[in-house]
């Protein structure tokens, strides 16, 4: 289905990034790998998923903390058609005790970042006549929580850029569209339940299902492949007419 596209996933050498990278690459589609990080085991994760799905696949370092690293991750990746921009952090914390250089790494990662990879990407999708552009957003990007001041807002600003993206280039066959996860079951989740388990005094069973789980209706996470099927799906030419949206997989948490 995605023979012959390139696809560039933000933050994709783990959790949801990576799921979205092996669908998409399932499809057919050659991936770029991103991370701040240049490890052996980056380079060798892209390897095994070239070799697994017959694609070409390179891992090229990036930290979307920095606004010329984002834009020269697309200008090295080459012709760009498909954008995922996945890379994220999180920090938990009361906004008076919130301290000021995570409120801007938060901000630079979650949101920024897909500004400048968006304003760099869009200029070859639109001489080639094609483009996808896909952002992770977040059910926190249509809901908020207290404690996530810094990933709410910057959450909710992708889904801001996702319509702006979408209107400006409605005319030239690119889309721009935002997925809004509920818990998902990757690293940056798992490192909320320990801490959660000490605050609480629960177990492992009752914070994920009365603490995590609360308000996903389903009670049960959301996976990376789910994730990566639904902007696969994005990719689709069914998915021709669909622009400037967010797509909720989160088990009904918007829905309460
Ligand atoms: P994760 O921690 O497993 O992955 C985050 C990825 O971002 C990693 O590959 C990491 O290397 C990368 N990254 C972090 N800082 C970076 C930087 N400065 N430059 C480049 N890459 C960087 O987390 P995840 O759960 O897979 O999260 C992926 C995205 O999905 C995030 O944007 C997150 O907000 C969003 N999301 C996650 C959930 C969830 O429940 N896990 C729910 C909704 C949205």
């Amino acid at each position: 289905m995605l023979s012959g596209k390139l696809a560039v996933i933000t933050g994709s050498n783990s959790g949801i990034g990576l799921g979205i990278a092996k669908e998409l690459a399932k499809q057919g589609a050659d991936v770029v790998i991103n991370s701040f990080s240049d490890t052996p085991e980056d380079h060798a994760m892209a390897e095994k998923i070239a070799t697994d799905f017959n694609v070409n696949a390179r891992y090229i370092a990036a930290d979307m903390s920095d606004a010329a690293q984002c834009r020269a991750l697309i200008a090295q990746a080459g012709a760009v058609d498909i954008l995922v921009n996945n890379a994220g952090i999180q920090y938990v914390a009361p906004i008076e005790d919130f301290p000021t250089e995570t409120w801007d790494r938060i901000i630079a990662i979650n949101m920024s970042s897909a500004f400048h990879t968006s304003a760099a990407a869009v200029v070859g999708m639109r001489e080639r006549g094609w483009g996808r552009i896909v952002n992770i957003a977040s059910a926190h990007g249509l809901t908020a929580s207290p404690y996530k001041s810094a990933y709410v807002t910057a959450k909710h600003g992708v889904v801001g850029l996702t319509k702006t993206v979408a209107l400006e280039t409605a005319e030239d066959a690119i889309t721009c569209n935002a997925i809004c996860p509920g818990y998902v079951l990757t690293p940056l989740v798992e490192a909320q339940i320990p801490d959660t388990m000490e605050q609480y005094g629960m177990d492992r069973e009752t914070v994920v299902r009365d603490v995590l789980l609360q308000r996903q209706p389903s009670k049960q996470f959301a996976t990376t492949e789910q994730i990566g099927g639904t902007t696969a799906f994005l990719c689709s030419s069914a998915a021709d007419q669909i622009t400037g949206t967010t797509i909720s997989v989160d088990g009904g948490w918007t829905a309460l």
